[in-house]
């Protein structure tokens, strides 16, 4: 890192006078990952972190903040900061942190899309700039500061992952960072159940550009209506990306492949790119985060190597091969009626001599249209491509009756997984296509791993 403890005593306005001149290692809140010569903050959550702050000075730490409502331990010295509160201090002085080293700061929220939207504009920039990202998930009002305070003297650019689950905290996400890129993925229903509804949604996603700087610029998914209206306002400049095409970017010619999404756009009609993913909102990602290489004038084929070679943090979306030969794409860790739609439609145009089959379970926290958001599914599902239908879980009831007439359905309740795994087991032919999905709540993994297992 390029800060020590003079500095964060200046940034935390405390009186000390005998802190050392060397630079920290690192600031963390996890005693588990000190490394020598760390600033640990120890956070007051579930665990008290102040219970470990013994054993980060055993791992090496240089020095510990201290909330001042704890009792000091008699053995504290100098090396303990006491600060009113430490989570406030942490975010001080990643603030501190932020103005010394003067990124570029590229902030990226959405409702879906966020982690994959992330890595692949870290992924393009890094092909230009010294780049420093949110590590995992690491997107709160915890998580920020953190990812601020992993830079390195020589940082370029700063790419910021922003979470949100209630309204106001992306206004306070947007203080601590001062992004100069924006970026919205999409509006889903993530949280509806608390917002009541997506306008509220977008309303509380639009907070981010409150700290947008007057000269950055916002990307955001121009398919969707409730943020062009609201963008609309905006002082600072305005890119859209998204399937239509009166967006600023768009993607022709998407072929679903069974790993792998080809796509060109408007922008590079004689770019061909190649995303190591499927679904055609991964393409929306790789839109987004090729506007921002565009803003950062990364070449189109710089870009287009980074997109060919990414990796994301975690595929969600695998091809496993079941006991008998057949072939299972399971996605089981989360379902939004948007990605839902786009796998079938993918998995629909996957080529095969077998048949296809869908296992669809519950898609939870869509609020009051949930029934409304299922049967919807029944309009991607093509009696032409698809074999048969497995549904599971109380919610699926309402696809169930949208799609009797059109093929053959199987239904199982929620209480019912034991007889769903029966079912497969004896209907799946070795030389099938199955396609796994629903939200992490109903275990579908379960079904996945019984289909492998036997
Ligand atoms: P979290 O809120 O957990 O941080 P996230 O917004 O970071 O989620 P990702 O981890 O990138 O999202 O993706 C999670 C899942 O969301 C994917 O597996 C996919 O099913 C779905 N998804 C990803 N991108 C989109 C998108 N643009 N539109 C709709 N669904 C998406
Ligand atoms: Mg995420």
């Amino acid at each position: 890192m390029f800060l020590n403890l003079a500095e964060v005593a200046t940034a935390l306005n405390l009186k000390t006078t005998t802190l050392p001149q060397t630079d920290l290692t690192q600031v963390t809140f996890d005693s588990r990952q000190v490394l020598p010569g760390a600033l640990f903050v120890p956070l007051v959550a579930q665990r008290d972190g102040h219970d470990f702050v013994t054993a980060a000075f055993k791992q090496g730490a240089q020095a510990t903040l201290w909330q001042a409502d704890h009792p000091l331990p008699p053995s504290a010295d100098d090396r303990y900061l006491v600060v009113p509160d430490t989570l406030e201090a942490l975010q001080k002085l990643s603030a501190y942190y932020l103005q010394k080293i003067q990124p570029q700061v590229v902030a990226i929220t959405g409702s879906n899309g966020k982690t994959t939207t992330k890595d692949m504009t870290a992924a393009i920039l890094a092909q230009k700039y010294r780049v420093v990202k949110t590590q995992a998930n690491f997107n709160n009002e915890i998580g920020v500061p953190i990812t601020i305070l992993a830079m390195q003297a020589d940082t370029q650019i700063l790419v910021v992952e922003m979470g949100m689950d209630h309204a106001g905290q992306l206004t306070q996400l947007s203080a601590l960072a001062h992004p100069d890129v924006a970026v919205i993925t999409m509006i889903g229903e993530a949280h509806i159940e608390f917002f009541g509804t997506r306008a509220k949604i977008a309303d509380a996603k639009m907070e981010i550009v409150k700290f947008l700087k007057p000269q950055g610029v916002l990307i955001f998914n121009g398919d969707e209506p409730l943020l062009q209206d609201r963008a609309a306002a905006l002082k600072q400049k305005t890119l859209t990306f998204g399937r239509q095409t009166t967006n600023t970017l768009f993607a022709k010619q998407i072929q679903a492949q069974k790993d792998s999404s080809l796509f060109t756009t408007n922008i590079w009609p004689q770019q061909q790119f190649t995303l190591p993913l499927i679904g055609d909102y991964n393409v929306d990602n790789a839109l987004a985060a090729l506007l921002v290489g565009q803003h950062y004038g990364v070449t189109p084929a710089a870009m287009q190597q980074a997109l060919a070679h990414f990796k994301p943090t975690k595929n969600r979306t695998q091809w496993l091969t079941a006991a008998n030969g057949a072939q299972l794409l399971s996605d089981v860790y989360n379902a939004n009626p948007t990605a839902m739609v786009d796998v079938i439609s993918n998995f629909s145009r996957v080529p095969t001599t077998g048949r296809r089959i869908l296992v669809l379970g519950d898609m939870l926290e869509l609020g009051p249209q949930t029934a409304k958001w299922h049967a919807q599914l029944a309009s991607v599902i093509d009696p032409h491509k698809i074999a048969a239908v497995y549904l599971y879980g109380d919610l699926m009831a309402a696809l169930q009756a949208a799609l009797v007439s059109k093929l053959p359905v199987y239904y199982f309740p929620t209480a019912q997984q034991e007889q769903l795994i029966a079912q497969l087991q004896q209907d799946v032919l070795p030389s099938d296509l199955v396609l796994l999905k629903a939200s992490n709540g109903l275990h579908l993994e379960r079904v996945v791993q019984a289909l492998m297992d036997s």
